[in-house]
């Protein structure tokens, strides 16, 4: 199995597709033939990889945890996206998308942003490239994340509170979509992960599929050729975990996914539509989509990224959730034991890795996402 193109309609099997309204079809094929041409161009690839290292700080190291190898009878590697320029992998997907839109001949990138995470990466970029920028923010994020709402207007960047429906990320990409349409001319919409409508998904997976191709190396060196049994990484839309599974997916290695248990979209949601793709969803009876809760606001997407819909349904990728207080404990388990401060959707991860069982004796590569630094006022209040 490879990870490869979706079919022209942008399935991932049975799911994905680009359920947009008409007025989005065409902007959503200019993208298409816009990013397969730039990513068959090896003079777009150089210029993607030569920022990536010069600016981001890439590659991203391979750090063997012996401290927390010991304590939990598990070989525990971590691929340290943590490391990257703004603290996170986010970073990978923002570059290529504005290195794409300056190549389309745009000026001007909207965003949305649920914690400001990737509002602020996109900011970044838009400042290195002298581009424009405005970033839609549910109404209630603003209020909570007003520390990244002030990053974002100190990068240049113009932040819109988002005061429809329940005023959270959902939202935020509905009106980030609708700005879309409107200012197609001039303006590329930097989507987030690897959801929306095609070509989203797939452009998103192969602009953070660096993350696996340098981890699926630095492994074979740490461990004298072959892989680990195990590859991890927490599940919001999907992005970060998608970019390390692609390094992986043609090898022997379970691939696992950590959602949140309040927001568990392949765990406990039914397939169906959500912002332009056909995937696993967290709806009632009625077909509303619920609200995702979990302590890490970065993973409180009620979607998922139609690859991953896909990979479970093939049995490729499993895909199991935590609970937030086991979230809480592994926060502290790696600063304590590693010096790491993991940002709380990574710590999802390491929070499934010290608690399954049948793990014992073998070796996981966990993708560990972001930094901590963004959380540690609201541990502070839990911890005390
Ligand atoms: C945004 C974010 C996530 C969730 O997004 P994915 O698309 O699922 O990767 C995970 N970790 C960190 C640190 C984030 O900032």
């Amino acid at each position: 199995m490879t990870m490869s193109r979706p079919t022209p309609e942008g399935r991932f099997g049975d799911f994905g597709g680009r359920f947009v309204p008409e007025s989005l079809i065409a902007a959503c094929e200019e993208l298409e033939r816009a990013f397969t041409e730039a990513w068959s161009d090896p003079s777009f690839i150089d210029e993607f990889q030569r920022v990536l290292c010069d600016y981001a700080g890439r590659p991203s190291p391979v750090t063997e945890c012996h401290r927390l190898s010991q304590r939990l009878g598990v070989r525990v590697l971590l691929k340290r996206e943590d490391l990257n320029h703004t603290g996170s992998h986010k970073i990978n997907n923002v570059i290529g998308q504005a290195l794409l839109a300056k190549r389309m001949g745009k000026s001007k990138l909207v965003a949305e942003t649920g914690a400001g995470q990737h509002g602020v990466a996109t900011a970044t970029a838009a400042a290195l490239l002298g581009m424009e920028c405005k970033v839609y923010m549910g109404a209630v994020d603003v209020e909570r994340q007003a520390l990244n709402v002030f990053r974002m207007k100190l990068l240049g960047s113009d932040v819109e509170a988002v005061m429809s429906g329940s005023r959270t990320l959902k939202d935020a990409v509905n009106e980030a979509l609708r700005h879309w349409v409107a200012a197609v001319e001039d303006t590329h919409y930097c989507l987030g992960s690897v959801m929306g409508p095609h070509p989203y998904p797939w452009m998103v997976r192969e602009f953070h599929r660096v993350i696996g191709e340098e981890a699926r190396a630095q492994c074979s060196e740490i461990l004298g050729g072959g892989e680990p049994d195990v590859v991890t990484a927490c599940v919001g839309g999907g992005s970060n975990a998608i970019g390390i599974f692609s390094g992986f997916i043609d090898t022997e290695a379970q691939l696992v996914g950590v959602e949140p248990a309040g927001g568990a979209a392949v765990g406990g949601g039914v397939p169906g539509v959500v912002h332009g793709m056909l995937s696993y969803l967290k709806q009632d009876e009625d077909g509303q989509v619920l609200e995702a809760e979990s302590i890490s606001a970065g993973l409180d997407y009620p979607g998922v990224g139609p690859e991953h819909s896909y990979l479970a349904s093939v049995g490729r990728a499993t895909y199991v959730s935590v609970t937030d207080d086991e979230v809480v404990a592994a926060f502290e388990l790696l600063s304590r034991t590693e010096g790491i401060i993991p940002a709380l959707e990574s710590a999802h991860a390491i929070a499934w890795v010290a608690r399954e069982p049948s793990l014992k004796g073998k070796t996981v590569l966990v993708n560990l996402s972001g930094r901590g630094d963004k959380d540690v006022d609201q541990m502070m209040d839990i911890l005390g």
